[in-house]
């Protein structure tokens, strides 16, 4: 139970703002709704620093390379870039395939 910093009303269920982290009711949980000041400071700091909250592909620093002009990669650059990319848990669910695989064909043997 807690009140509702915007409101005063008592609630069972009350939402934390993720911005200010004040207790609301549902009527004013959104930060539009209850005047919300953390909103606020976000807005202020993405307003002074708008790059730092712009998807990274959108950056205007982002440097695009033209298709055409990419440098080819060669067969074993890819397989390379490949096995970098594995990590040692994708190898493990690999591994896991392989063994529950074997079972599985050792146990249809069986019958
Ligand atoms: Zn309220
Ligand atoms: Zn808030």
């Amino acid at each position: 139970m807690a009140l509702c910093s915007y409101c005063e009303k008592p609630e069972v269920m009350p939402f934390k703002c993720k911005f200010c982290g004040e207790m609301f009711c549902a009527d004013h949980r959104l930060p539009e709704n209850h005047e919300c000041l953390g909103l606020r400071r976000f807005k202020e700091e993405r307003g002074r620093e708008p790059e730092k909250w712009i998807y990274e592909p959108f950056h205007a620093k982002h440097k695009e390379v033209p298709v055409g002009r990419a440098p080819s990669k060669s067969l074993r650059d890819r397989l390379e870039e490949l096995a970098r990319n594995l990590n040692t848990r994708t190898l493990l669910y690999v591994i896991l395939g392989v063994i529950v695989l074997v079972l599985i064909l050792s146990g249809l043997g069986a019958l």
